[in-house]
């Protein structure tokens, strides 16, 4: 497990260790750690979202949240939401991505 820091300028430091105060060699600036976010966690703010953008689905009586039912009828088009909200989270600055790994940038 590494340990990644981040700082204005957007230089990236990995370490070993967690809580290390890092100085950013080219800006002077306090080095932020960032969180790592797990797939599991972007798949569950995606379903979220859908749930806010869309109305429930309903059936007769019965209703069901629209990003419940996107993940579970069809998972390779929501495998495509996902990637295309990953892909605006990193553009927008709130994700970085790293060797594969997500990690959150706190504003
Ligand atoms: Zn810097």
């Amino acid at each position: 497990m590494s340990y990644v820091y981040h700082c204005n300028c957007d230089l990236i430091e990995k370490r070993d260790e967690s809580g290390l105060e890092l100085i950013c060699p080219s800006c002077d600036e306090k080095m932020i750690e960032l969180d790592e976010v797990f797939e599991r966690q972007l798949e569950d703010q995606l379903e979220d979202l859908l749930n806010e953008c869309f109305p429930p689905i309903s059936i007769g009586p019965y209703s069901y949240d629209p990003g419940r039912v996107l993940k579970e009828i069809d998972p390779i088009a929501f495998r495509q939401e996902l990637l295309t909200y990953i892909d605006g989270q990193c553009k927008d600055g709130l994700l970085l991505e790293i060797d594969d790994h997500y990690y959150e940038v706190k504003p």
